[in-house]
């Protein structure tokens, strides 16, 4: 176990960072909202297997929240979060209040077109534009090597991806893996909003997911039919209420008219008052004659 250190403020933050850069050490950051997982444990094994140092930031980000969201409630437990980070040999956790990251935080979010109000954006409006602002101003804090994401938020990954090449940021960012529980559910910090009989049914999502995929590689073209398909395995529980579906290009967000390349399959689903989202990679099966 390493000794983590703690920093509240960007100066205290930028004085544990000089001496790494002094001595050229390079610097990985892992963002998250805190009330750590395995998922968020997969990222920071990810940054200390590539990075000499591992920042977390712990950052429940009011500007991704819309009104009607959970930004009050949201999951907090710092202790568990600290023991989590020195277990997995995290250097320094950033734990900035919302005064200290005030004045970091640029007035206008930046232009990231379209891709901002599709799917997540479009049931979350300014989600996306909060997540840009303060990723942008973490990245800017931290100066770091590498940020590390999850797969689990895939229109977030893009987005970030392509706030760094916009605006030429020289950090590189890294996608990781979705950690799941072992019948399929994606690890969330919202899961534990979930009661029981929810949290039996949510597996939906993954069954839903892992029909599209199998069908898609079995060689299905047809986005009606996987779109079908993927709607009908989550109706078969009733407590969930499907926010969206969606079959896309996993560069572009765009919809093909079929499905020739990999495409990414995108699902949010409310149960109860708890919203889920989840994702899969698909693509045609090659079989070779030889
Ligand atoms: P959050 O604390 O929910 O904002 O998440 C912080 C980071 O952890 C984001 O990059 C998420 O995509 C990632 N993350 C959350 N859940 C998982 C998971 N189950 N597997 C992998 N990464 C995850």
């Amino acid at each position: 176990m390493t000794s983590v250190q703690i920093a509240e403020t960007v100066e205290e933050l930028q004085s544990y960072l000089g001496k790494a850069r002094a001595d050229n050490l390079t610097i990985g950051l892992v963002p998250t909202m805190g009330f750590l997982h395995e998922g968020h444990a997969s990222l920071i094994n990810a940054s200390t297997q590539q990075s000499d140092l591992t920042v977390v930031s712990i950052y429940v980000n009011p500007l991704q929240f819309n009104l009607n969201e959970d930004f009050d409630v949201y999951p907090r437990d710092v202790s568990s979060d600290l023991t989590l980070c020195k277990d997995h040999g995290v250097n320094i956790v950033f734990m900035p209040s919302e005064d200290e990251m005030r004045p970091f935080l640029s007035e206008k979010p930046p232009n990231l077109g379209e891709i901002v109000e599709i799917y997540e954006g479009e049931s979350r409006p300014t989600h996306f534009q909060g997540v840009a602002t303060v990723v942008k101003a973490l990245f800017e804090i931290v100066e770091g090597n590498y940020a590390f994401f999850g797969e689990k938020d895939f229109q977030q990954l893009v987005i970030v991806k392509q706030l760094v090449k916009d605006h030429s940021l020289s950090i590189k960012v890294v996608g990781c893996p979705t950690v799941r529980e072992t019948d399929g559910l994606a690890k969330s910090s919202r899961n534990v909003y979930l009661n029981q009989n929810e949290r039996e049914q949510s597996v939906v999502i993954y069954q839903s997911l892992m029909a599209g995929s199998e069908a898609i590689s079995n060689g299905e073209t047809s986005i009606q039919n996987i779109e079908l398909l993927i709607r009908e395995v989550i109706e078969t529980s009733p407590l969930a209420n499907i926010d969206y579906v969606g079959i896309v290009d996993p560069l572009t967000f765009g919809t093909p008219d079929n499905i020739t390349n990999e495409v990414r399959l995108l699902v949010a689903c409310n149960f109860g008052q708890t919203r889920l989202i989840d994702n899969f990679s698909a693509k045609r099966e090659v079989v070779s004659n030889q």
